[in-house]
C-alpha cells in the first residue's frame, strides 16, 4: 500500500468581474463545487476586502483567498481545473485583469507582510508580480496581472483568529435567466430574520430608514448577502428570508467585512487613495455643498498639514453632526485620501469619526442700556456703546461675551449600514465578543434547494 501524501495550498484570485456582470464570490462558488470532490477545505473560502480608495476597483475591492489539503499528485490537477474556470468565467474588459496564485505549505512573511500594504496603501502591479514569481508555487494572470494584487493580499491575509477579527457573510446567488432582473423576496421575512437574529446578524437594514440592504442592485449573479458572527446563524437567517424567484446555490464566506481591519493598520500619512487615521485639528467652519455633503477643514496634529474633511450626503445622520464641529474642535478621522489637483489639497473622506475635543466658542453682543433696557449699539472703536432710543453713552461699556451651547456630543461617529463602506466596523459590532476560533459549518456551500 502506498501512502498518499497531503499538501496544503493557498489560493487567492482576483479581478474577473465587471460592471457588466459576475462576482468574484460566485465564481468562487463555482470553484468550489469543481474541485470540493478532490480537495478538503481547511478554512471557509475567504472573502478579503482590500483598500477601499483604489480608483480600478469594480464596487467593493474584494478579493478570494482559498486554504485546502489536497494529495499531491492532485495539485497540478486542482490548479488546472482553476486557471480554466477563471478563463471560462472573467468578463474581458479593460478593466479586467484576472490574477491567480498558488502557495505551497507555509505562507511567506512576504505575503504576509504584502496583505497589510493592500489593506491601506496602493500597490504596484511589478511588485506583485515579483513576489509572484519568486515566493508562489505557481501564479497566472490574464490582462495587466492587477489582480495578483488581491490574489496575494487574499493568500497572506488570512484571518487568524489569534490576532484578527472577523465575520462571516453567506452569499446566495440566482439562476442565470434572472440576471438582470429586479431581485424579489417577501421583504417581511428580512426585518423577521433580522429582529429575531440581531446582534448576531448586522447592517441587513438600515437602522435609519429601515430600508432592506442585502439584495444588490446590479446585474451581477447575487441574489442577497447576510452578514453575521457566526456560520451557523447565518444558515439560520437564510433559512427565515424567503426568495419570490428560484436560486442557483449558496457559499458562506469568511470575511474581513465589518471589522476595521484596515484602520488597524492605518497610521496619518497622506497620499492618494491611501487609508488614514490620525488626530485632527478643525480649522474652518463645515460647508454644506451642493447635493448636501458636507466639507471643512483642519490640520493634522503633529505634522500641521492642512486638509479638506468630507462627510457625503447618504450618510444622514453622520453628516448633520459632522456638520456641527467647529475650529479648534479635535476629532480622530478615519477615511480614504483623495487628492484634489484642482485646489491643491487632500481631501479625507470620511468613513468614520471619533470626537475628542469640543473646544468653546462664545459670541459677542452689544450690552443693554441701564436706562432704557434696550441693547445698545457700539459708539466707534475704543467709544464704549450708546442707546439709540434714550441717548444714554458710557464710553466704558464692553462686549458681552457668552458661551454658544455646543449641541455636539464626545462621542464615535459611524454612518448608518447604507452609507457604511465593507470594512467598517458597525455600532452594533462594539459590544460583540472576539471570535477565539473558525466553528465549521456542514453545508457551508450548496446548491440553493437544498437549505
Ligand atoms: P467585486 O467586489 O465586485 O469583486 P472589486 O471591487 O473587487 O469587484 P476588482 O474588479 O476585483 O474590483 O478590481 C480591484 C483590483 O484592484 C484588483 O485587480 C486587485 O488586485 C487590485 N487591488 C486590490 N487592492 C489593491 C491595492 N491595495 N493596491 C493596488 N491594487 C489593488
Amino acid at each position: 500500500m502506498t501512502l498518499q501524501r497531503d499538501t496544503i495550498l493557498h489560493i487567492g484570485f482576483d479581478d474577473t468581474d465587471s460592471l457588466q456582470g459576475s462576482c468574484t464570490t460566485h465564481l468562487a462558488t463555482i470553484i468550489i463545487e469543481e474541485i470540493d470532490a478532490q480537495v478538503t477545505f481547511l478554512d471557509y473560502p475567504r472573502l478579503i476586502r482590500n483598500n477601499p480608495n483604489i480608483p480600478w476597483k469594480t464596487r467593493g475591492n474584494g478579493a478570494i483567498g482559498f486554504t485546502i489539503k489536497t494529495p499531491e499528485e492532485e495539485v497540478d490537477q486542482v490548479i488546472v481545473t482553476i486557471k480554466k474556470s477563471i478563463e471560462s468565467y472573467y468578463q474581458p474588459d479593460e478593466n479586467t485583469n484576472p490574477g491567480l496564485v498558488v502557495v505551497k505549505g507555509n505562507i511567506p512573511e512576504i505575503i504576509k507582510e504584502f496583505s497589510k500594504r493592500a489593506l491601506i496603501e496602493v500597490l504596484s502591479i511589478e511588485e506583485a508580480k515579483d513576489i509572484a514569481t519568486n515566493h508562489c508555487f505557481d501564479h497566472y494572470f490574464i490582462g495587466n496581472g492587477r489582480g495578483l494584487i488581491g490574489g496575494l493580499a487574499a493568500i497572506g491575509n488570512n484571518l487568524n483568529p489569534r490576532n484578527e477579527d472577523f465575520t462571516y457573510e453567506i452569499l446566495t446567488y440566482r439562476i442565470p435567466d434572472n440576471y438582470g432582473t429586479k431581485r424579489r423576496l417577501e421583504e417581511e421575512t428580512v426585518y423577521e430574520m433580522d429582529n429575531k437574529l440581531s446582534p448576531e446578524v448586522f447592517n441587513n437594514i438600515d437602522e435609519e430608514t429601515n430600508k432592506i440592504l442585502i439584495c444588490p442592485a446590479g446585474p451581477d449573479p447575487v441574489f442577497y448577502g447576510i452578514r453575521g458572527e457566526e456560520a451557523d446563524k447565518l444558515l439560520e437567517a437564510s433559512s427565515i428570508v424567503k426568495p419570490k424567484e428560484p436560486l442557483d446555490n449558496y457559499c458562506i464566506f469568511r470575511t474581513n467585512q465589518g471589522t476595521d481591519q484596515h484602520f488597524n493598520y492605518a497610521d496619518n500619512q497622506v497620499e492618494n487613495f491611501r487609508v488614514f487615521k490620525g488626530i485632527i485639528q478643525i480649522t474652518k467652519k463645515p460647508q454644506v455643498l451642493l447635493g448636501g455633503h458636507i466639507i471643512l477643514q483642519g490640520k493634522i496634529e503633529h505634522s500641521e498639514k492642512l486638509v479638506d474633511l468630507a462627510a457625503f450626503e447618504p450618510s444622514k445622520g453622520f453628516k448633520k453632526k459632522i456638520n456641527k464641529l467647529l475650529p479648534n474642535d479635535r476629532i480622530l478621522a478615519y477615511g480614504g485620501i483623495k487628492y484634489k489637483k484642482e485646489l491643491k489639497i487632500h481631501t479625507i473622506q470620511l468613513e468614520k469619526c471619533e470626537i475628542l475635543t469640543i473646544s468653546d466658542h462664545y459670541k459677542e453682543s452689544s450690552p443693554y442700556c441701564p436706562k432704557c433696557s434696550k441693547r445698545m449699539t457700539s459708539a466707534g472703536r475704543n467709544k464704549g456703546h450708546k442707546c439709540k432710543k434714550c441717548g444714554f453713552k458710557d464710553s466704558n461699556t464692553q462686549k458681552i461675551k457668552t458661551k454658544i451651547e455646543r449641541k455636539i456630543d464626545i462621542e464615535l461617529l459611524i454612518p448608518p449600514a447604507q452609507a457604511q463602506r465593507h470594512l467598517v466596523k458597525p455600532h452594533r459590532r462594539y459590544t460583540v465578543k472576539r471570535k477565539e476560533r473558525v466553528k465549521f459549518v456542514e453545508n457551508w456551500w450548496k446548491k440553493y434547494t437544498n437549505l
